[in-house]
């Protein structure tokens, strides 16, 4: 039987190519979205993977959201918590918004996705969690306080859970990504990228969605039992802890 793997925020960037890896792979697919409708039946209609709109800042919205997968596809066995958004600013000028709704996507909503998921993985013994931090989670960022400490929370959410989960078969992982090509990075200004940003990449390039998504596929697998509580920088060797 093909395992059921959701992925939040799976319709675009990154989550898009998780979200097509896992199809590939022969699993049932559901991709998580939260209001870019166009996107999404765009990518519905392309891969032929089913879309799901909710915002995972919401818990009542996840469980609901969790339960209509599992009543159209089966019982969730691989959750890819990787929607997140960033909405930046020096301190000085973050605004209690900023500050807020970064941590209620980017921390809370792995929360709010795993906890409805926990209890069935527990029952039947085998789960997978996944979720996407961030290089600057780990080594922090100017002008992202909130971001940076809502993808460390990942890390840290990530370790206490994995010892949680260790004796019910269920692993809990993190991938911890330097700067990848998607919509988010290219709202970059091109001369911090092409000047700043890649010269402080050893590979000297931006990593690809399909990089994180075979990384994500594998730590999804059954060879990848053994591993739990673990963060896989997949940066380019940008930063390495
Ligand atoms: P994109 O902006 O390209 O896509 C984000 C996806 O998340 C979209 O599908 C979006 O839905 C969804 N999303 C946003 N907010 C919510 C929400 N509240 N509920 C449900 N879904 C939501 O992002 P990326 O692909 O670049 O990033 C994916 C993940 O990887 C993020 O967690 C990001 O922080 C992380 N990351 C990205 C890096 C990069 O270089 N790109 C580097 C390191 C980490 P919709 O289409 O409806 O808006």
């Amino acid at each position: 039987m093909a395992r059921v793997a959701l992925v939040t925020g799976g319709t675009r960037g990154i989550g898009a190519a998780i979200s097509v890896a896992f199809k590939e792979a022969g699993y049932k697919v559901a991709a998580n979205y939260a209001g870019n409708d166009e996107a999404a039946n765009a990518f519905k209609a392309q891969t032929g993977i089913p879309v799901f709109k909710w915002s995972v800042a919401d818990y009542e919205a996840c469980a609901a959201g969790v339960k209509q997968v599992e009543a159209e596809l089966g019982p969730v066995e691989i959750l890819v918590n990787n929607a997140g958004i960033t909405r930046d600013a020096m301190f000085h000028k973050m605004t209690p918004q900023q500050w807020r709704e970064v941590i209620d996507t980017n921390l809370t909503g792995v929360f709010n996705m795993t906890h409805p998921v926990w209890s069935g993985m527990r029952d039947r013994k085998f789960g997978r969690i996944v979720t996407i931090s961030s290089i600057n989670g780990q080594k922090g960022q100017a002008g992202q306080a909130n971001y940076s400490a809502a993808k460390a929370g990942d890390i840290g959410f990530t370790k206490a859970l994995a010892q949680e989960g260790a004796r019910a078969g269920i692993t809990v992982n993190v991938i911890a990504p330097g700067y990848i090509g998607t919509e988010m990075v290219k709202a970059i200004d091109e001369k911090v990228l092409n000047e700043r940003i890649i010269p402080q990449i050893p590979v000297g390039r931006l990593g690809t969605p399909e990089e994180i998504a075979r990384t994500v596929l594998f730590l999804a697998s059954d060879d990848a039992g053994f591993i739990t509580g673990s963060t896989i920088a997949a940066n380019g060797g940008q930063y390495m802890s």
